[in-house]
């Protein structure tokens, strides 16, 4: 397939912000039939979804030095991929006090982190009565009510820029939320409802009826919040509703602009999970929907897989067509897939480079809101913001490691709903 696409033949190692792309992405039958691309039409569908990154963003990969603040791995559902979520009375159920959820951000600023990045389950309270104790010993009636509060705790004390990632929103969690995250996120992961059904991957998980998580990346558009979302593939999808989970997401940024990143993330078997015996995606199969997620998305979107998801093959996700690595912690492990630590960020630079690459620091919010969208930007953020980016909107390289400067030089966050 060829005829619908072209990039200009100017030097890809300069993002050609200038120059206008003419880009017609693929229909939606040709997407489908591009996911089973093989011969020619794979190196093809390879080398144009290359070209359309390196047209919009140049030979420069980015990631975002983070910590991972696991708040706590309690959830109403019950993902059957999910390796993070454990029920009350298991030893290692845990919820982090906030001495702990400060300790680890603290860390993470004397390794030069800029991201906080917030984790945890899905309303647990709604499941769990001794959560809900938990909570009320503390304060608090939510989960959400007390993530709004560490994240103020972590911005105010440590100055790291907090991106919370908790599930499913309404407009008044976002507006609690917002004031005190530089971004937020929930992967779509699919489109599929057939997942919901008993023995899928999202049976007996509320939280992830796809028309729910829709409506959650919509509230953040309409409250300008620079969000990611993304998808998760090898979970029982078909190509078709992988297509259209990312067309879906094509639609919203589409109607808001406030898409900054898509995740492209595989499944992968692990021993503790109800989808233990499921086959796990191949490379072939994340590269064809990498290189497909490219020619939905185009050239200015921001596109990622999680390197710490294929230790042996990851760098080979540059020639499908991504730009981004992700976040990538020294200090902590990725308690969603604790058994796969990420490549150290020196490992990730040569990586990047041996596929003609230049890895760059960016905060957990993307160059080009950095630059010309401060709309996005929650005003009590915006020093921090300024100061830890030079004039492309990335952290200047050479500051790639290093502590921080004391956290209130550039002062404190505002009230929660300070933005409203
Ligand atoms: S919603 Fe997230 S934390 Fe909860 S079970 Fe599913 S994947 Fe795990």
């Amino acid at each position: 397939m060829t005829g619908h696409l072209a990039v200009p033949a100017s030097d890809p190692s300069v993002a050609s912000a200038a120059a206008p792309i003419v880009w017609t992405p693929p229909d939606r039958q040709q997407a489908i039939e591009l996911l089973a691309a093989e011969g020619d039409e794979l190196a093809w569908l390879l080398a144009t979804a290359a070209a359309l990154r390196d047209a919009g963003k140049g030979r420069v990969v980015t990631y975002s030095r983070k910590v991972f603040i696991p708040l706590t791995n309690l959830c109403r559902d019950s993902c059957g991929y999910c390796t993070f979520v454990r029920r009350p009375g298991d030893p290692l159920a845990r919820t982090l006090e906030p001495e702990e959820v400060l300790a680890i951000a603290r860390a993470g600023a004397a390794a030069g982190c800029k991201e906080a990045l917030f984790s945890l389950g899905d309303k647990p309270e709604r499941r769990h009565p001794e959560h809900r104790a938990w909570l009320a010993a503390r304060g608090y009636r939510t989960t959400l009510e007390y993530l709004a509060a560490m994240c103020r705790l972590v911005l105010d004390e440590t100055g790291l820029l907090p991106h919370a990632n908790p599930g499913v929103l309404s407009p008044e969690d976002i507006a609690l939320l917002r004031p005190v995250n530089i971004s937020m996120g929930i992967m779509l992961e699919s489109i599929s409802e057939r997942l919901l059904a008993r023995g899928q991957a999202h049976w007996a998980s509320p939280d992830k009826v796809p028309a729910v998580r829709l409506a959650t990346i919509r509230a953040a558009g309409e409250q300008r919040v620079a969000f990611t979302t993304g998808i998760l593939i090898g979970i029982g999808e078909t190509a078709a509703e992988r297509v259209d989970a990312l067309l879906a997401i094509r639609d919203l940024h589409a109607a808001y602009g406030h898409i900054q990143e898509v995740i492209v993330q595989n499944f992968r078997a692990k021993p503790d999970i109800r989808m233990r015996d499921w086959p796990e995606p191949s490379e072939l199969d994340m590269l064809r929907t990498i290189a497909v997620a490219r020619l939905l998305l185009g050239p200015a979107m921001n596109l990622q897989a999680p390197p710490n998801l294929a230790l042996d093959s990851y760098a080979r996700y540059l020639r499908a067509g991504i730009n981004d690595w992700g976040g990538v912690s020294p200090v902590t492990p990725d308690h969603i897939n604790p058994e796969r630590p990420w490549p150290a960020i020196e490992r990730l630079a040569r990586a990047s480079a041996a596929e003609g690459f230049t890895l760059r620091e960016r905060l957990a919010l993307y160059p080009e809101y950095v630059r010309a969208r401060p709309e996005f930007v929650p005003e009590p953020l915006r020093a921090r913001v300024r100061a830890w980016t030079g004039p492309d909107g990335l952290v200047p390289a050479g500051a790639l490691a290093g502590p921080h400067p004391p956290p209130r030089a550039e002062g404190r966050g505002g009230e929660p709903g300070s933005e409203h």
